[in-house]
């Protein structure tokens, strides 16, 4: 199709003249326009505006926080075979819904049932857009509309990006009928509420915040013996039961074994993978999820199913996702390879080796303390919050943390691959 010349691929790219005339337009015309607006002129580089303008604005960054998963920062970084599979998928057409067998249309969830039905022993499943899809699908195809859902008032959580279960429960079109108190329910104020109209038992995992001292909650076993559907919104949840960081969070084969009709889980939180949600459960439950209206507009797209499919691979193997999954390879880093993270860190920016606590993070395991070695870095005349605003300003951009007046660097969260451009980073920022 194409003759050797053009097969070059340095001849795709623009002229210096096109690219340098076109990015001082584009900068010109932001200037003027400021000035016009009588705003005073920007006093900084017209070089260093220009280079900024030919970055992208969602680029890598290295995350110093010892936050896990970060949603800020995206969540979960991906194994290298999930990004294998979403860099393969986005490069060209895929089987998304095509049977390569008998040449018919397919079902995405194809590519993700058996797997999930086999990691969490459920009958069924279903992958939609994120967790906050899951449960509200789940409300709106078990209960719908003037139909009642029982709910502790020990769960009516909140969990940020104003997900509220009252707001969930409503949107869905469902009523909300609260039983218990805010520290106790038992499962006979559930029994009490049931009647006529009641259609399901929503519990949710009070994620990001814990209760303590006088509480009780019904355990997932009771709530599956009331007689009613059960949907239990597990937030993280735990897949990789075998790791002891993880013990604080709900497994979800415990739900599914209980009977739950509908499991709700993320999938980029202590999953690992990317952004999405999952439901598993009975046949039924999960069939009317799937044809419901609200299926489609919260579905998967593929290339969040590819690095899904890829990540729940690894999980067949418990010790393969322990090593290859990185949320849980960070969870369960050994303190020798944080060790020597943190003196290679200290010595490439002359900083200080001292001790920190990392974090779950995503809204999970609220109390799990991960002590570790960090890097503390001395900020100068300027202040920490110059120096970290000057680290977020970098080339990639480091994100740290700030503690009496100094900026903190934590290896847990940070690659073996990235110490070297995040040494290069902190170095520059630092250069006066
Ligand atoms: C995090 C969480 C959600 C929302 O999950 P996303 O994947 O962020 O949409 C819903 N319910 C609970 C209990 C959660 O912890």
């Amino acid at each position: 199709m194409s003759d050797a010349h053009d097969a070059d691929p340095r001849r795709a790219l623009p002229s210096v003249d096109r690219l340098a005339t076109a990015v001082a337009r584009a900068e010109l015309a932001e200037r003027r326009a400021a000035l016009h607006d009588g705003g005073a002129p920007p006093q900084d580089d017209l070089v260093a505006a220009a280079r900024r303008r030919l970055r992208p604005s969602l680029r890598r960054v290295l995350n110093a926080t010892g936050v896990v998963v970060h949603t800020n920062l995206g969540r979960a970084p991906l194994s290298t075979a999930a990004q294998a599979a979403v860099a393969d998928v986005a490069a060209g057409y895929s089987n998304l819904e095509l049977d390569l067998a008998d040449g018919r249309r397919g079902s995405r969830q194809d590519h993700v049932a058996a797997l999930l039905r086999e990691l969490t022993g459920a009958e069924a499943a279903l992958a939609v857009n994120n967790c906050a899809a899951a449960t509200l699908l789940a409300v709106a195809a078990l209960a719908g509309p003037d139909r009642e859902v029982i709910v502790s008032r020990g769960q009516l959580i909140e969990i940020g990006g104003s997900f509220r279960i009252p707001e969930v429960v409503a949107q869905a079109g469902a009523r909300l009928v609260e039983v218990g108190t805010t520290n106790r329910t038992r499962v006979d104020d559930y029994r009490r509420a049931i009647g006529e109209r009641t259609a399901a038992v929503l519990r949710a995992h009070q994620s990001n915040f814990r209760t303590v001292g006088f509480v009780e909650e019904a355990a997932i076993e009771e709530l599956c013996n009331l007689g009613v559907a059960v949907i239990d919104d597990v937030g993280s949840g735990a897949l990789a039961e075998d790791l002891p960081q993880l013990a604080g969070e709900p497994p979800v084969r415990r739900s599914v074994r209980a009977g739950a009709d509908l499991v709700a889980f993320s999938a980029d939180k202590l999953l690992g993978g990317p952004q999405a949600g999952l439901l598993v459960g009975r046949h039924e439950a999960i069939d009317r999820c799937a044809r419901h209206p609200l299926a489609r507009a919260l579905r998967i797209d593929k290339l969040s199913l590819a690095a899904l499919e890829a990540t729940l691979q690894l999980y067949r193997d418990p010790e393969l996702a322990r090593r290859e999954v990185p949320v849980l390879a960070m969870l369960d880093a050994p303190p020798e390879v944080l060790e020597r993270r943190a003196r290679r860190l200290a010595e490439g920016v002359g900083g200080e080796l001292g001790t920190a606590v990392a974090r779950a993070g995503g809204g999970a395991l609220p109390l799990l303390e991960l002590d570790g070695p960090a890097v503390a870095l001395d900020p100068g005349p300027g202040g920490a919050d110059a120096l970290a605003a000057a680290l977020r300003g970098g080339d990639p951009p480091v994100v740290g943390r700030i503690r009496a007046g100094r900026v903190i660097l934590d290896p847990r969260t940070l690659a073996d691959d990235e110490l070297d451009a995040a040494i290069a980073a902190v170095r520059a920022a630092r250069r006066p």
